[in-house]
């Protein structure tokens, strides 16, 4: 009997598990649907990215000689969900069962359970750490820390490491890693492609059904095939990697990626393999081309964080995606879909998100995730957010980074303090205060940064979760050693920023 073999829009890896499962006969089903891209107001250029990727992809099986059935968005009788499409193919060509990767979302895990046709889902083996191997990992721990996982991949996989030991004595050089950038130093930014006919036919599409989403189309640059990852991944290997430890933390008005290798898109859609890309930046520290510290840093994110998110994202279960430990509820602040801010830092990130779909870990981190923070914005929202700007967003990722590490939505289950910082350390990282309408260094005040109010603020009402961690303690006496006078000021100007997002005012 003919199958249906799945191939979801992140799943474009001719070594996919799904088709290597598929025998002679069985028919590969992949569709544009409007229900995967209208959930979330998605970014135009993630939805062009993802849809002319899929189109490459499935031209490229045709070429190595698979039955392929592809559905266009426009397609007048396209059914707008997955399961639609699938009970359409199946259908015309009689198939009883459907085959498909472990998809990277609960939302779409769900909807094909559910629905009326067998479903057999295959292990994504694309991930380097399986979700029984994260389960035994995790199982009896009290907390989950990244760095004992880490170990345990590098263990595993065997990168960088002598015998049982860690290449260069020590499993993590994040101390050499903390270096602001000096405002004169532009990395060699990612490598820009031309679109090809197929780009711009979706282009087109795109443009005239998500238009008016907050996000520019144009200039689209990222690859969209297997080739043109692989240049990316060279391009990176041969000019940003030897100096991506040094300013991995750093923030610069002027070079929105640094040494940031913007490879995230190609991994998360499956145009590269985590386990290749580590490979390449293994060899390039073994020929000498580059620094432990960066090869070292660069892993780490790969096969640690990335694996770990992924692993944690699946153990909590669906109801991950609506926890709200903090009981954070506001809206979030106009500014973040392009409304008007004063502040430079969360203009400057939200410009780039705009023009780029693309922000590096840090802004992510320390400037929008942490003003959402620290405005007690509703963490759902800012998940959505998140999962509709950035070009690399899928759940698996996403919601453990936004929920869990930069909102503590989830109470400490990815992260063991929130990541909550004052205006000092944006300060300290970028150039961004230079050019700023508020003084960082001021005292209380109309003209003082609205951060360090807030940053107080927030410590002072989540104080009776806090006191007692030991990463805090320090934070905690600061703020009690304060004059009281100070502080009743301090809370003061941050309860009135607070009212006045409330209002919708321009902060
Ligand atoms: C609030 C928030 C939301 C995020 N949402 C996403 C998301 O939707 N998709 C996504 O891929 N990453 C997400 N991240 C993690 C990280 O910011 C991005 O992976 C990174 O910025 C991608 O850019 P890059 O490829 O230039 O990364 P680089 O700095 O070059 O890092 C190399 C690679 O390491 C991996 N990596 C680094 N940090 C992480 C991390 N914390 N979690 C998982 N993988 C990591 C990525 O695959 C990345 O390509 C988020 C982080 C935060 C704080
Ligand atoms: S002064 Fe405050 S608001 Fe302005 S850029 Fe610096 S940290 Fe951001």
């Amino acid at each position: 009997m003919v199958r249906l073999i799945l191939v979801l829009g992140d799943q474009l890896s001719h070594d996919l598990s799904a088709l290597q499962e598929a025998w002679p006969g069985d028919v590969v089903v992949m569709a544009e649907v409007a229900d995967e891209a209208e959930y979330v107001p998605h970014h135009p250029k993630k939805l062009a990215l993802i849809f002319a990727a899929m189109r490459h992809f499935a031209d490229e099986l045709r070429k190595l000689g698979r039955d392929v059935i592809y559905t266009r968005l426009d397609d007048p009788d396209n059914a707008g969900t997955i399961m639609g499409e699938l009970l359409r193919r199946a259908d015309e060509t009689g198939a009883g069962e459907v085959i498909v990767t472990h998809p990277g979302e609960w939302r779409v895990i769900a909807a094909l359970e559910e629905g009326p046709l067998p479903v057999r889902m295959l292990p994504d083996d694309r991930f380097l750490c399986s979700l029984q191997d994260f389960e035994a990992w995790a199982e009896g721990r009290r907390e989950f820390r990244l760095e004992w996982f880490y170990r345990e991949m590098r263990r595993k996989t065997g990168l960088m490491m002598e015998g049982d030991k860690p290449a260069g004595g020590k499993w993590n050089f994040d101390h050499d890693n903390r270096k602001r950038a000096a405002h004169d130093l532009f990395g060699p930014g990612p490598i820009r492609f031309a679109p090809d006919a197929v780009t711009r036919e979706v282009m087109d599409l795109v443009a005239a059904r998500f238009g008016d989403s907050f996000g520019d189309l144009h200039p689209f640059w990222f690859g969209v095939t297997r080739g043109e990852a692989l240049r990316a991944l060279d391009h990176f290997i041969a000019h940003a990697l030897p100096g991506f430890g040094d300013v991995q933390d750093a923030m610069l008005t002027g070079d929105r990626f640094l040494n940031h290798s913007v490879l995230s898109i190609y991994l998360n859609i499956g145009l590269l393999s985590p386990l290749e890309v580590c490979q390449r930046v293994e060899a390039a520290w073994q020929a000498g081309d580059v620094p432990i510290n960066a090869a070292e840093g660069f892993i780490r994110q790969v096969i640690g964080w990335r694996e770990f998110v992924r692993g944690i994202y699946f153990r909590e279960g669906p109801d991950y995606v609506t926890r709200n430990a903090l009981g954070h509820d506001r809206a979030l602040p106009a500014a973040f879909w392009g409304g008007e801010t004063r502040m430079e830092c969360l203009r400057a990130a939200v410009e780039q998100t705009r023009e780029e779909a693309y922000a590096h870990h840090i802004q992510r981190l320390m400037v929008t995730g942490n003003f959402a923070l620290l405005a007690g914005a509703d963490p759902g929202a800012v998940h959505e957010w998140y999962l509709a700007v950035y070009a690399d967003a899928f759940e698996w990722v996403e919601a453990p980074n936004t929920l869990g590490m930069s909102q503590f939505a989830d109470g400490g289950v990815v992260g063991s303090k929130p990541y909550a910082a004052s205006g000092n350390y944006i300060n300290r990282m970028s150039d961004y205060c230079g050019s700023c309408a508020y003084d960082v260094k001021a005292r209380p005040g109309p003209g003082a940064c609205p951060l360090n109010p807030l940053y107080w603020h927030f410590i002072d009402r989540h104080r009776a979760r806090f006191v007692g961690n030991p990463r805090m303690a320090t934070v905690y006496r600061t703020w009690e050693r304060m004059p009281e006078a100070r502080r009743t000021a301090i809370l003061a100007q941050g309860e009135a920023i607070l009212r006045r997002l409330e209002a919708g005012e321009v902060v």
